[in-house]
């Protein structure tokens, strides 16, 4: 595969269109090619049978159908995946396969490292290297349904039902590739998965909270984590510049929420920090008006964290003040823990390697 041919992973059905247009082929033959690309998983021009023999050479000379290399593979004994995905220039970022009895959830990521610092996140240590792009964030999906040999996308029993966009990164400091991904992912002739199975989580980058909902329909889902600007400012530096107000106001005319598509506020549990009786009352209480459900999720610690991880008593005592408020509160079970991972929580020694490999981070968007 020379590095001259251009991929065709992450071009959108209407990028592809064009793509052909140029070669002067009709609309059809680029839906038939994304039937290949997308329905059949197909890596490979020459098993296009459905294609003329002379257009399969012309499409090999040309370009590429790429996958992310896997620098390392592991398994939990929970059956959780996590793969640490090489991308061409060696960057590396990481996804997660979560196996549960009636769904699949896998957690992408968005971006190779982060620039929002958030004090309790490992992720936040390093510096932004770079924004991923369309192709290798449909990677992640494609490279998952290899390893699950689930190709063609299957109808019923799936082993991928799921998405979040949780993994590595802000997605929305990463919008247009993230949107563009988003699409492919959801095209029903290709991988079929349902926008009602896609979740973005964000640290609550306000403005573009509304093109989300508007342009993609995406379930969201905000890392909150404390319910006063002071505390929050600290938890998550982002707050300086969309405090919770804004981030709330936003979440109140988030288009498409409502009461069967709730919003989840994810909450991490940090000991003698933000995990007061008084704060689920305060949680419950800024949370009036919106459809909402908490997400608590048990502090996942890593060598040198300034935090540790609430009690039992302490996340139960939490927990039953926002349920009785209403609101579904379940405690997020750490999921792939003997191999460091688990999703939205993507500790991992891809991570300690690259605080040392530090560059110079764009300004962020
Ligand atoms: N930037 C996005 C998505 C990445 S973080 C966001 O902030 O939502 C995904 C989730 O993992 C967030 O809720 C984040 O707060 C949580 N998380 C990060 N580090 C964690 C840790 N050490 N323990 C528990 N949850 C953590």
């Amino acid at each position: 595969m020379s590095a001259a041919k251009k991929d065709l992973i992450g071009l959108t059905r209407e990028e592809l269109t064009a793509e052909m247009a140029a070669l002067g082929q009709p609309a059809f033959r680029a839906r038939q090619l994304w039937h290949w690309l997308y329905h059949r998983g197909a890596t490979d021009f020459a098993a296009m049978t459905t294609l003329a023999k002379s257009f399969r050479a012309e499409l090999d000379e040309k370009y590429s159908i790429g996958r992310p290399g896997v620098a390392r593979a592991q398994v939990s004994s929970d059956g959780t995946r996590k793969w640490l995905l090489k991308f061409a220039d060696g960057q590396e970022a990481e996804c997660v396969h979560i196996p549960e009895e009636d769904r699949g959830t896998l957690c992408i990521s968005s971006q190779v490292g982060c620039t929002l610092n958030c004090r309790f996140c490992h992720t936040g240590t390093q510096l932004l290297v770079r924004n991923l792009a369309a192709r290798e964030i449909v990677g992640q999906v494609m490279l998952t349904r290899d390893e699950l040999k689930e190709w063609p996308s299957p109808k019923d029993d799936r082993q991928l039902t799921n998405i979040v966009l949780m993994g590595m990164g802000e997605p929305l400091y990463n919008f247009d590739e993230v949107a563009k991904a988003v699409k492919i992912i959801l095209d029903g002739e290709g991988l079929a998965i349902s926008r009602r199975k896609i979740t973005l989580s964000t640290a609550g980058v306000v403005p573009m909270i509304r093109r989300c909902g508007e342009e993609l329909g995406v379930n969201l889902a905000i890392s909150l984590h404390a319910t006063n600007d002071t505390l929050r400012d600290e938890l998550v530096p982002l707050n300086k510049k969309y405090p919770i107000a804004e981030l709330l106001e936003a979440c109140r005319t988030y288009p498409g929420a409502h009461n069967a598509r709730r919003i989840t506020f994810e909450y991490v549990m940090l000991k003698d920090v933000n995990d007061s009786p008084a704060e689920a009352r305060e949680l419950v209480r800024l949370l009036d008006g919106i459809p909402a459900k908490v997400n608590l999720i048990p502090f996942n610690p890593w060598p040198g964290a300034p935090y540790e991880c609430s009690s039992d008593a302490a996340i139960a005592a939490f927990s039953e003040i926002v349920f009785a408020a209403g609101y579904s509160s379940p405690v997020r079970t750490p999921r792939g823990r003997d191999i460091l991972a688990a999703c939205g929580q993507l500790k991992s020694d891809s991570i300690r390697k690259r605080r040392s490999e530090r560059v110079a981070a764009p300004a962020p968007v």
